[in-house]
């Protein structure tokens, strides 16, 4: 890799002052709807997701303070994090192959993997990881809490309307909790930080003014995962966790971040609602 950094392209002063006016109002929702949430949270984490967007838009939220960003592509991101800013906290929020686990791992400032879901990949990230990285890597395990088969993760450990735990033999045995366990005792370069769901996207209006169910699955999901990791000799790791010491849950995009934050999430992953929309993957050749 060349030393010298590409300067990157500046937005257009127009741009950068919608860019702001929409981070603005965003982290305001942001704030407003957590503080509705049951267990308020003090700073939930907003990461703006700029998949297929110009590293100028990045760079005029950079300079409006945001540090936190997700990109999809393995390649985009890498293309990206060279010519930006090294205090840029990058999450990767896209579909994670085990063979992009090597060029994943040599971004030095790449924060987060929000999408194991499998001990495959786990391992790859593992062994991937330089020695030299200061500290290990956040990684949170995908759960497929809408049972869509084109979503990619584990199966939650809750069921049921509204979402109850599984028996605790069905938990201990699920692949979430042997996925887990196997970052907790395998793999000494990651940190198991939370869980991240999609979930199926309401529509319609009526939709949203009932609770999404695949948020309250996640919350269940989270807490039988952590009575069971209790149960098997694994207690909170303080300061990779949560203030309240448990497993962060990563759920809530444009369309249904405040209803996430009003459920307990503690990351939200926000695209259009910052950035405008974005052409559709089928019209963007080079991914
Ligand atoms: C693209 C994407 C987002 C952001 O979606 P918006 O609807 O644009 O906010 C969030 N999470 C994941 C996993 C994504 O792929």
């Amino acid at each position: 890799m060349s030393s010298a950094v590409p300067t990157v392209v500046r937005a257009t002063p127009e741009r950068a002052e919608e860019l702001k006016e929409a981070l603005a109002e965003i982290r305001q929702r942001v704030e407003a709807a957590s503080a509705k949430a049951a267990t308020p949270r003090t700073s939930p984490v907003l990461v703006a997701v700029s998949k297929y967007k110009p590293a100028s838009d990045i760079l005029a939220c950079y300079d409006d303070g945001q540090r936190d960003f997700g990109e999809n592509y393995v390649q985009e991101l890498v293309d990206k994090a060279a010519q930006l800013p090294q205090d840029i906290r990058w999450h990767f929020i896209g579909t994670l192959q085990s063979n992009k686990a090597k060029i994943l791992a040599s971004i030095p400032n790449l924060y987060a993997i929000q999408t194991v879901s499998s001990t495959k990949g786990a391992s790859a990230l593992n062994k991937a990881l330089p020695a030299s990285r200061p500290t290990p890597l956040n990684v949170l395990l995908q759960v497929n809490t809408s049972g869509e088969d084109a979503k990619s993760g584990v199966p939650p450990l809750s069921a049921g309307s509204p979402p109850t735990a599984l028996p605790d033999a069905e938990v201990d045995g699920s692949e979430l909790v042997q996925l887990a366990r196997h970052v907790l005792a395998e793999c000494p370069r990651l940190r198991l930080q939370g869980l991240m769901t999609i979930g199926s996207l309401q529509e319609s209006l009526a939709a949203q003014e009932k609770p999404n169910e695949d948020f309250a699955r996640l919350v269940a999901t989270r807490d039988a995962l952590q009575a069971a990791l209790a149960r098997a000799g694994f207690p909170p790791e303080s300061g990779a966790w949560g203030e309240d010491g448990r497993l962060l849950l990563s759920m809530g995009m444009s369309s249904d971040f405040e209803a996430a934050l009003a459920a307990g999430s503690d990351i939200v992953r926000v695209g259009t609602g910052i950035f405008g929309a974005r052409p559709k993957k089928e019209e963007v050749k080079s991914h």
